[in-house]
């Protein structure tokens, strides 16, 4: 059983100054794919690093299969990784490339690994390319030629550093589906590092989001979109950007009034209510999504300038004088001209509550 377990993992550089990870805790079951992923220079390659065993942890532990591996050198950890680069050898063939791997890792002798070789370079579909040298091949090439090396092992877990990064946006595409799709065939156990969270959102059975080294909240696409733990998380997944605004909150009958100056006054009753009246707090950042903002075309709601209209093809993004950036995503059909003044309003439902000084959410 190829779980992977991060045990309070911790990365310090510069004699401590700089902590790259912050005593991350998770539990990657046998044949997940977990996606990690968090703005540049949160930490994620270097969690990936300390689990391929490239880079030694401060404190804490890695454990691949129930079995500490935190001291095992990164040759005799059965993981396979795959790098944004490629790191291909130059010098060698498609096939020399693939086969180096088995020969350093297994016993097998050279006709077995010739036909491992073989029946994973069919797989990938890159069997006429077995006799080229990386030079000779385009960039999708080399990552399909980088990701049958990783194959060809057959290892317990696949680790992927934003492979996808060097390929346009196309070709992106087609290997996202294509590598989650060798994943599932195979039920490899599969961490998968991107900064991008579009990718992230469609790849993945489960995201680890990370912020500052720290890990933020982990869940499926849908429970991190819908019910993100904090502003960071909520602002992060989703594109356009979930939009904030600084609301007080006021005790009402029935649970809380959230009030934006004299602009719009929302109830917040029942559970969700009651959650925000205990947490005791007077000001607190409200998000909604862009695509819960509904624009009323009567006499409802806040009014408000319409500053750009921009659109997206299926869609227009209306830019709202509501607040910084503050956008509406609405159909195509919904054309407003700049300038105009219309009137939008939220479902209470869609509304997200965040703490205004930890960001932590409220409901
Ligand atoms: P990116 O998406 O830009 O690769 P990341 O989330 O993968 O970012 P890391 O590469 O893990 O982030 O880096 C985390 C932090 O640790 C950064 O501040 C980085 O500068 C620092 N760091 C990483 N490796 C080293 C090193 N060998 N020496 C000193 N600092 C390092």
């Amino acid at each position: 059983m190829a779980t992977v377990t991060l045990d309070t993992l911790r990365k310090e550089f510069d004699s401590g100054r700089l902590v790259a990870v912050d005593d991350v805790s998770l539990e990657v079951a046998d044949g997940e794919f977990v996606t990690v992923v968090g703005p540049s220079g949160c930490g994620k390659s270097t969690t990936l690093r300390m689990i391929a065993g490239l880079e030694g942890p401060t404190s804490g532990r890695v454990l691949i299969g129930g079995e500490d591996v935190t001291d095992v050198n990164a040759r005799h950890r059965d993981v396979a990784m795959v790098f944004q680069n490629y790191a291909l050898y130059p010098h060698k063939t498609v096939r020399q490339n693939m086969a180096f791997g088995l020969r350093m890792s297994t016993d097998l002798g050279s006709d077995e690994r010739n036909a491992k070789v073989d029946e994973t370079a069919a797989m990938m579909g890159i069997e006429e390319l077995l006799d080229d040298r990386p030079n000779e091949l385009s960039g999708g090439q080399k990552q399909r030629v980088a990701l049958g090396r990783a194959i060809v092992r057959e290892p317990d877990v696949f680790l992927f550093d934003e492979p996808l990064s060097n390929l346009d946006a196309k070709l992106r595409t087609s290997m996202r589906t294509e590598i989650q799709r060798l994943q599932d065939e195979l039920g490899t156990t599969a961490i998968y590092v991107t900064h991008d969270q579009e990718e992230a959102m469609t790849m993945g059975d489960r995201l680890a989001i990370m912020n500052d080294g720290v890990l933020q909240q982990t869940g499926t696409p849908t429970d991190v979109y819908t019910t993100p733990n904090s502003e960071f998380v909520g602002g992060f997944v989703g594109s356009p950007s979930m939009n904030v605004l600084d609301v007080t909150v006021e005790t009402a009958a029935d649970g809380v009034r959230l009030v934006n100056g004299d602009r719009f006054e929302y109830e917040l009753a029942g559970e969700r209510g009651e959650r925000v009246a205990a947490a005791d707090v007077t000001t607190a950042r409200l998000g909604i999504r862009p695509e819960n903002v509904r624009v009323t075309g009567g006499r409802e709601g806040t009014e408000t300038g319409v500053e750009v209209v921009e659109p997206v093809g299926s869609d227009n993004y209306l830019y709202l004088d509501l607040g910084p950036e503050f956008i509406a995503r609405v159909d195509s059909d919904v054309e407003p001209e700049t300038g105009d003044v219309i009137r939008v309003t939220f479902d209470p439902k869609d509304v997200h509550l965040f703490d205004a000084t930890n960001g932590d959410s409220l409901l």
